[in-house]
């Protein structure tokens, strides 16, 4: 653990209540988690454009950009996606106090990463989203090519082939992509979200 005693945190006088009260609502996190090609950065980004007709604050992560950037020197062992996901929840954090709705699209494949998401940002603030999608659809799929290449044992580590998926038990949302279309997933997620959305004077 690097040095942390001289760290002082400091209050500032703007906080994320006065963002929310600003932006007209109130900031949390939806995290879809699911196999690749399960359809959680589809749904994501339908999701992202119906709340900013609603003129909501928003701001996507997504696992592939954030490979290449953040997290380029990270790999998919066990350890590595831990901290993948422990950079991704800080930083949704961090988005959650500006005050915005965040959407994260991530495998995420372990349970114990996504019980650390949840104590970083606050129960309260983590909503999660079960892209149920099961693997023989998400493989017949196969948007970016990645099934055949992990089937001929090119890509070590790929979940649903050769790495474990740990389905959430309790998830606040479930969608099985091969029984909602795109349009039925959003609406299920935003009467889910409607009334965390509200700013209410507590
Ligand atoms: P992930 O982000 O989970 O890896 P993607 O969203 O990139 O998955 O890919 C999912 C693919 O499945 C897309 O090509 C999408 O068009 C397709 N698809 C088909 N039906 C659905 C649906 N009902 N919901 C979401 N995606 C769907």
């Amino acid at each position: 653990m690097p040095e942390m005693k001289n760290i002082v945190k400091h209050n500032f006088s703007v906080g994320r209540k006065d963002r929310n009260i600003q932006n007209g609502h109130k900031s949390f996190l939806l995290w879809f988690t699911g196999l690749s090609g399960s359809g959680k950065s589809t749904i994501a980004n339908a999701v992202e454009r119906a709340l900013q007709k609603r003129n909501v604050h928003t701001y996507t992560l997504d696992g592939d950009n954030v490979r290449q950037g953040l997290n380029k020197n990270l790999s998919f062992s066990p350890e590595d996606r831990t901290e993948n996901i422990r950079r991704i929840a800080e930083v949704a954090n961090l988005m959650v106090d500006a005050g915005l709705v965040v959407l994260a699209a991530f495998v995420s494949p372990y349970k114990a990463d996504r019980n650390r998401i949840s104590e970083i940002i606050g129960a309260e603030n983590y909503v999660e989203i079960f892209v149920n999608t099961p693997l023989e659809e998400c493989e017949k799929r196969d948007v970016k090519g990645l099934y055949a290449k992990a089937r001929a044992g090119e890509i070590l580590n790929f979940t649903g082939i050769n790495a474990p998926y740990e389905a959430p038990e309790n998830p606040d949302v479930e969608i099985d992509t091969t029984e909602l279309t795109v349009e039925e997933a959003v609406t299920i997620i935003l009467s889910k979200i409607q009334s965390k959305l509200a700013y209410t004077d507590e």
